[in-house]
């Protein structure tokens, strides 16, 4: 059985300068994962339906990228790089290493442990496998956004990338905001440097609009996929935007709840309105 790696949801090319992606909502388990807990458990790192909360927003003319391997498999917000040397034989990694310091709780490219610091493998992987899901998951994923986001800045002039993810209710241990209660949304440019601050606050100021209660880098700034492709000053633009899963999801049953259809509802008039807000920045110029 083949597993599906990447799926592109909406337009072949974005009708406004505008890209979507989903590196967390995957949940196609590939036959040589071999790990030692259950997928539901793996499926702890997952940021549930995302790609379908947006799925109605790329009728705007916006694509969406997901991925469909599971985070825990390999997670594409990560370097590829950052590589956990406790999971390997021998400790030994002979490629570029670029650790982050999330070896620390398990979660560097590749996760060791669950929250619960339970072991997801029973054995330690070969270079060769960790190179092997580089190369099938990590490498394309980052290669087809790029070339989404440059294709369109090319066309367009500018491009707006909206990293798409949800967030557990509360901080896990081990994290910084470990027990707290978390905002709604938590918008990450690393501090006003993945994006123009005045995209941010747009975006802000449309959520609080709802109704939302929203934090800006707190706990998360951003991480690998707003980083590697933003260049605000060359008008690449990229915002990683977290939604707190108490808004749509039971976390404990991994379900759904009546939330979710006036969420997704919610999310396609925040695209609709940074649509809107591109067109009328492309208009000033
Ligand atoms: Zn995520």
């Amino acid at each position: 059985m083949t597993s599906r790696i990447i799926v592109r949801h909406g337009p072949a090319a974005a009708a406004v300068p505008l890209v979507l992606d989903s590196p967390h909502s995957g949940r196609d388990f590939p036959a040589d994962f071999d790990a030692a807990v259950s997928e539901f458990d793996l499926r702890e790192g997952e940021d549930c339906f995302i790609d379908e909360l947006y799925a109605p927003a790329t009728e705007l003319g916006v694509p969406l990228l997901a991925a469909q391997f599971p985070r825990t498999y390999l997670d594409p917000n990560r370097h590829r790089g950052d590589v956990d040397l406790e999971l390997i034989e021998g400790g030994h990694w002979p490629h570029e290493h670029v650790p982050s310091g999330k070896s620390r709780i398990g979660k560097a490219l590749i996760w060791r442990t669950l929250d619960d610091n339970r072991p997801i493998y029973s054995r330690k992987l070969a270079v060769g496998e960790v190179v092997s899901r580089i190369e099938r998951c990590h490498a394309p994923y980052h290669a087809r956004l790029s070339e989404m986001l440059d294709e369109t800045h090319a066309r367009l002039g500018t491009v707006y990338h909206i990293n798409c993810h949800s967030m557990p209710a509360v901080g896990k241990q081990g994290e910084t905001d470990e027990r707290r209660p978390r905002a709604e949304f938590v918008l990450g440019d690393r501090d006003g440097t993945t994006c123009d601050p005045e995209f941010t606050e747009f975006v802000r100021a449309t959520l609080a609009a709802m109704g939302y209660q929203v934090a800006l880098n707190d706990p998360y700034k951003g991480v690998e996929l707003v980083r590697a492709w933003s260049d605000p000053r060359a008008r690449r633009h990229s915002l990683q935007v977290e939604i707190n899963k108490k808004l749509y999801m039971n976390e404990a049953t991994r379900e759904r709840h009546e939330g979710f259809a006036p969420l997704q509802a919610n999310l396609t008039r925040l695209v609709e309105a940074i649509r809107d807000y591109i067109e009328a920045e492309l208009r000033r110029d």
